[in-house]
């Protein structure tokens, strides 16, 4: 079995009830996920993934671990091999602007659409830039063992030499002979050794502006040695959790292993965990493909696919009843239905207030809350989580209307269950507001006058007068001719 495919079920080996989580010793978890290359808006694809993320560190942090989250922010070198030049700096000469004023806009923007679908913030959030001393001294160090090389300034990773020892492509199951028949004109291939080898440094020209001092002379580090540097930087050399989407196995994922058997001699993580694509008409959502759809225009409603806005809890709500392993598509009709859905659950939530309690016990709840913790601890699966939380849902209803009954000290126990897996681990909020469309003043205005006009007709004038002067008074004068 490919250590991707693990799945989390070590944690079935602790038991399921609450309660007895809170007797475990909270031990430090350790999760790296890598974010996101700061050159543009992040995608609703892009926000799947932390979304995911988010989910797996609130409920270990539940359940009693203590979680130091590591997410990166990648300011430079992100470059594909086949690229020429940095995306950060492509995007500074489009808008005319310093790198460093690109990169801190879209942090900026990151920040605030994570914050408007209420996740958690990290525990650190380096940046590749304040990190490159630690880049040097690895790559150093990769060097000295014999598994990268310098050519003209620019050091590369030696794969024919890791080979020999070391399996490369754990994640994705590639060879290497797979690896060059896929490789076409790679960047910089004349300096390779073998054109599969990926760089570890790339040496800079006079032009280049992002670039540092480096024993190889100045140059810019590859972008799959800043998570290595950073993640060995704050959780050491073996963690709990290394994650990301399913895109970044390969090349990224896979060279970072790399990078760390060579110098570490080990694999750094426990866990490698891979979200599953959010695709838009059936195909991947990305930038570079103009097929994606921005979060804000899924909040406001301004977008062809949809018919109106939505809460950005709804759109987590729809990312949540597919598992993160399984590609999820968006359309206005599964908005809908998460719509619906949300609504269902979270007035049900409100409505344990309203319970009236009884003498006689109700313990139903406490099976179903079991099924709950299970989904959860089956690696982390949102859809049957949220299943059994509609089963609470209907328990409440038939207590609600009397066909059920319940004890006051149990209304309490449900209240409290519901807002655990409502609030504390799904991450919902009661209080975010749903940001529509605005509507045109003119036009409400002159629905309103309609309104009126027809009461009149109809001799409302209760209705018409009531109109009038609500409108008045909102400076709004209408005389009758
Ligand atoms: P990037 O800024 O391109 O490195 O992407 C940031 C994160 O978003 C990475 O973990 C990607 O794997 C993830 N990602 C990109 N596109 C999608 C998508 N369509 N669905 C889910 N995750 C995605
Ligand atoms: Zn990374």
């Amino acid at each position: 079995m490919s250590i991707s495919n693990k799945s989390l079920k070590i944690y079935n080996s602790l038991s399921q009830k609450k309660e007895d989580f809170k007797t475990i010793n909270p031990s430090k978890v350790g999760i790296y996920v890598c974010g996101p290359t700061v050159y543009n808006k992040v995608h609703l694809g892009n926000c799947r993934t932390f979304i995911s993320f988010d989910l797996i560190v609130r409920f270990l942090k539940h359940i009693g671990y203590d979680v130091r989250y590591v997410r990166n922010i990648t300011d430079v070198g992100h470059l594909e091999e086949s690229e020429e030049e940095d995306k950060i700096l492509k995007r500074a000469k489009i808008e005319k602007l310093e790198p460093m004023e690109v990169v801190q806009k879209y942090t900026n923007d990151f920040r605030e659409v994570l914050n408007k679908f209420n996740l958690l913030s990290p525990n650190i959030e380096p940046t590749a830039t304040g990190h490159i001393i630690e880049q040097i001294e690895m790559i150093e160090r990769i060097i000295d063992n014999g598994y990268a090389y310098e050519k003209n300034g620019s050091v590369y990773f030696d794969l024919m030499n890791f080979t020999k020892k070391y399996k490369y492509g754990k994640l994705s199951n590639r060879n290497l002979d797979d690896i060059i028949n896929e490789s076409r004109e790679l960047f910089g291939s004349d300096e390779k050794k073998n054109p599969q080898d990926f760089a570890l440094w790339k040496k800079a020209s006079s032009s280049h502006i992002m670039k540092w001092k480096s024993p190889w002379g100045y140059g810019f580090p590859g972008w799959h040695i800043e998570c290595s540097a950073m993640s060995h930087k704050y959780l050491g050399k073996k963690f709990d959790i290394h994650g990301g989407g399913m895109d970044l196995k390969f090349p990224h994922h896979d060279c970072e292993i790399a990078q760390f058997e060579a110098v570490y001699n080990q694999n750094p993580a426990n866990y490698w965990v891979h979200t599953n694509m959010l695709t838009l008409n059936g195909r991947k959502m990305s930038k570079s493909t103009e097929n994606f759809i921005l979060p804000e225009n899924l909040f406001s409603g301004e977008s062809d696919m949809i018919e109106k806005g939505y809460n950005p809890m709804v759109v987590k709500f729809l990312m949540y009843q597919a598992h993160y392993r399984n590609t999820l598509d968006l359309s206005n009709e599964s908005l809908l239905a998460s719509e619906k859905g949300y609504n269902k659950l979270m007035q049900s939530f409100f409505d344990i207030d309203i319970l009236k309690p009884s003498e006689k016990g109700n313990d139903k709840y406490k099976l179903i809350v079991d099924k709950c913790y299970n989904s959860m601890l089956d690696d982390f699966n949102s859809p049957k989580l949220i299943s059994h939380l509609f089963e609470l849902s209907k328990l409440i209803d038939d207590i609600k209307k009397e066909k059920k009954f319940i004890s006051k000290k149990d209304i309490d126990n449900l209240r409290n269950y519901m807002k655990v897996f409502l609030i504390d681990i799904l991450g919902f909020s009661t209080h975010k507001n749903i940001e529509r469309k605005v509507v045109n003043k003119d036009k409400l205005i002159d629905a309103l006058i309609d309104i009126r006009d027809f009461s009149r007709k109809k001799e409302n004038y209760e209705i018409s007068d009531m109109i009038r002067d609500k409108l008045n008074s909102l400076g709004i004068n209408i005389e009758d001719k």
